[in-house]
C-alpha cells in the first residue's frame, strides 16, 4: 500500500516527521549455543521435497552442519544413528512436530504513525507466525529508522526479523526528480546510504528506465507497485525490461495484457484520489486483459519468464474488496488489533485503504471474478517456472501483521499451488528474490538456524500457521485448537511463539484500558 494520493514528494516529508516506537532491547528467546541438536523433527525443507521425518538437524555456530534421517514413522528411533551432543551444546526435542525454514514476508512495512502500531507490536507478531526475514518495501518511518532496526536485528539485539530495507523512490531528494541524471544520482546516494534497494511506484519513462539500470548497475535490487497514475506509459513488461526485480500486487500486469485497448476502462468522473473509485474500477480490470491462454496471454507470460522476472502478489491484501465482512470480523481482531489500527481500517475518506464509501454485493462479486483470473495468471507462471513470492503488506485494509501470512498461503493454495509450492514461494523463492539463497529460505547444509517449528502438519490444513490455530473437534466432542507456531528460531536463538503472542496481547489490553475502547461494527450504533 502506501499509494502516493498526490506528491510523493510532500507525502513522504509530511510521514518522515512522525516516526513509531523502535523495538525494546530483547528480553525473549534462549540461545545460541555452540551446538544446536534438534531431534526427531518431520522436515519440510522448502525445495518442494517431501516431508521426511523423524530427522535430527545440527545446528553449528548459526549454520546448518547435518541433516540426518534417524528412524522410520511409527518406529522407534535408531539410538546409533543419532548425531552426539557436544559440550556446551543443546538438545531440542521436536519428536512429532515439524520444521519448517524461517518465513520470509517480501513485503511487510514495520507499522507506522498513521497505524499507531510500533516496531515491537509489528515485530513480535511476525515472528510468532514464523516469520525471520521481512523486506519493508520503501518505508514512511525513512530510511535511517529502519537501518538502525536493520542493523540491531542483524546482531539479535532486539527481538525482530532480517530485515531488507528498500526506499521509496526520490525519498528524502530535496526536489522532485525531473530528469534522468537527477534519478541517477539520487540511486547512487541512496546506495551510499545502506539501502538495499527501490520501490517504485512509477515516473515518466526515461526516469524509470535510468533509474532501475543504474541501480541494477550498483547490485541493489528493485520493487514496484504499478499505480495507475503512471501505467498508460510503463507497466510491468518496461520494468522487467529495464531489471526490476519484483512487481508488487498485480497492478501493471493487466495492462501490460490489454489488448483492444491502451487504458483502463475508465468511467469519465473517475478520480485517482477518490479511493472507492480507484478500488471499485481495479476490480473490473483483469477481464479487460487478453483471455486467458490466448497468444497474447502466452506472449507476455514468456517474456516475463525470461526475463527471470519475480510476481509478489500480496494477494490477501486486497481480500475485503471480495469479502469484506470476511476481513472484518476475522477472528484474532479483538484481541490482537491495536485500537489505533482499527480506527485507521475503518471507513475514511482520507485514510489509505478505507473507502468502503458504499461496498456491496456489485464490488464483491466483480472482484471474486477479478481473484480467478489474476490467480490463474499466478498458476500458469508457477508451472512454467516462474517465481511466485510472498509478500502481505499488513497494516492495512484489515490485514493483521503476522496474521495475514498464513492467509496470503491459503490465497496461493487456492489459486491452484500445491502446499509444498505454496511454502517454496514463503521461503526459497522469497530469498532467492532477495538474493540470500545462499543463507536463508531452506533447511539445507551451510545454511542459517531459521527455522519454523509446529505441532501440526501445515500441509494438511494451513490453517495451523494461525496464531489462533485452527478448530477441530476431538473424540470427546469437544471443540479444540491445533497448532500456531510453537517455536520460531532465528540465528539459532530459540522464541517460543506462543509468549511473543501473549506480550501482543497485553500491549493491546493496556492501550483498551487507557482509552477503554471497543471494537464496534461501522455505523451500527446510530442504525
Ligand atoms: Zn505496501
Amino acid at each position: 500500500m502506501r499509494i502516493l494520493l498526490l506528491s510523493i514528494f510532500i507525502l513522504l516529508h509530511f510521514c518522515l516527521l512522525a516516526q513509531p516506537k523502535k523495538a525494546p532491547e530483547r528480553k525473549e528467546g534462549e540461545g545460541p549455543w555452540p551446538q544446536l541438536i534438534i531431534r526427531g523433527v518431520t522436515l519440510i525443507n522448502g525445495t518442494g521435497a517431501p516431508p521426511v521425518g523423524p530427522v535430527d538437524v545440527v545446528v553449528e555456530n548459526n549454520r546448518i552442519r547435518n541433516v540426518i534421517v534417524v528412524g522410520s514413522p511409527g518406529a522407534p528411533i535408531r539410538q546409533e544413528d543419532r548425531p552426539k551432543l557436544q559440550t556446551g551444546g543443546k538438545e531440542w526435542n521436536a519428536e512429532g512436530m515439524y520444521l519448517l525454514p524461517g518465513f520470509v514476508d517480501m513485503h511487510g512495512h514495520i507499522g507506522g504513525t498513521e497505524q499507531g502500531a510500533d516496531a515491537e507490536y509489528v515485530f513480535k507478531l511476525w515472528m510468532a507466525h514464523g516469520i525471520t526475514t521481512i523486506r519493508d518495501p520503501g518505508s514512511g518511518n525513512g530510511l535511517e529508522w529502519v537501518l538502525d532496526q536493520k542493523r540491531k536485528s542483524e546482531q539479535n539485539l532486539i527481538t525482530a526479523p532480517r530485515i531488507k530495507a528498500y526506499t521509496n523512490f526520490g525519498q528524502g531528494s530535496k526536489e522532485p526528480i525531473g530528469t534522468p541524471q537527477q534519478a541517477v544520482a539520487w540511486v547512487r546516494e541512496n546506495a551510499r546510504k545502506g539501502s538495499d534497494g527501490i520501490k517504485f511506484f512509477g515516473a515518466a519513462p526515461q526516469i524509470m528506465k535510468a533509474a532501475l539500470e543504474e541501480n541494477k548497475k550498483l547490485g541493489l535490487r528493485s520493487a514496484m507497485h504499478h499505480a495507475q497514475l503512471n501505467v498508460a506509459r510503463w507497466n510491468v513488461l518496461h520494468s522487467a525490461r529495464a531489471g526490476l526485480t519484483t512487481m508488487e500486487h498485480w497492478y501493471g500486469l493487466p495492462e501490460a495484457l490489454f489488448e483492444n485497448q491502451t487504458v483502463q476502462q475508465y468511467p469519465l468522473n473517475y478520480n485517482y484520489a477518490n479511493e472507492q473509485h480507484r478500488f471499485e474500477e481495479a476490480g473490473k480490470l483483469w477481464k479487460q486483459s487478453a483471455k486467458p491462454g490466448s497468444e497474447h496471454w502466452n506472449k507476455v507470460m514468456n517474456e516475463l519468464l525470461a526475463l527471470d522476472f519475480t510476481l509478489d502478489p500480496t494477494l490477501n491484501i486486497y481480500e475485503a474488496n471480495r469479502d469484506l465482512m470476511r476481513a472484518r470480523r476475522a477472528e484474532w481482531h479483538e484481541e490482537y488489533t491495536m485500537p489505533s489500527l482499527w480506527k485507521f481500517y475503518e471507513p475514511s475518506r482520507v485514510a489509505h485503504g478505507s473507502y468502503w464509501h458504499s461496498w456491496g454485493t456489485e464490488q464483491e462479486v466483480a472482484w471474486k471474478e477479478n481473484y480467478r483470473l489474476w490467480m490463474n495468471f499466478l498458476n500458469e507462471f508457477k508451472n512454467s517456472g516462474g517465481r511466485v513470492t510472498v509478500g502481505t503488506d499488513a497494516g492495512f485494509i484489515y490485514q493483521l501483521y503476522g496474521f495475514s501470512y498464513p492467509r496470503e498461503l491459503e490465497l496461493l493454495r487456492e489459486a491452484g499451488f500445491h502446499p509444498l509450492e505454496v511454502i517454496r514461494s514463503a521461503t526459497l523463492y522469497g530469498a532467492q528474490a532477495l538474493g540470500m539463497e545462499n543463507e536463508i529460505g531452506s533447511v539445507e547444509v551451510g545454511k542459517l538456524a531459521d527455522f519454523v517449528i509446529l505441532d501440526a502438519n501445515p500441509l494438511e490444513n494451513l490453517q495451523v500457521l494461525y496464531g489462533t490455530g485452527a478448530i477441530f473437534l476431538n473424540e470427546k466432542n469437544e471443540v479444540i485448537r491445533k497448532g500456531g507456531v510453537v517455536y520460531t528460531i532465528k540465528d539459532g536463538i530459540v522464541y517460543d511463539a506462543k509468549k511473543l503472542l501473549q506480550d501482543v496481547k497485553k500491549m493491546v489490553v493496556e492501550e483498551k484500558s487507557k482509552s477503554g475502547f471497543k471494537i464496534t461494527q461501522p455505523g451500527m450504533k446510530e442504525f
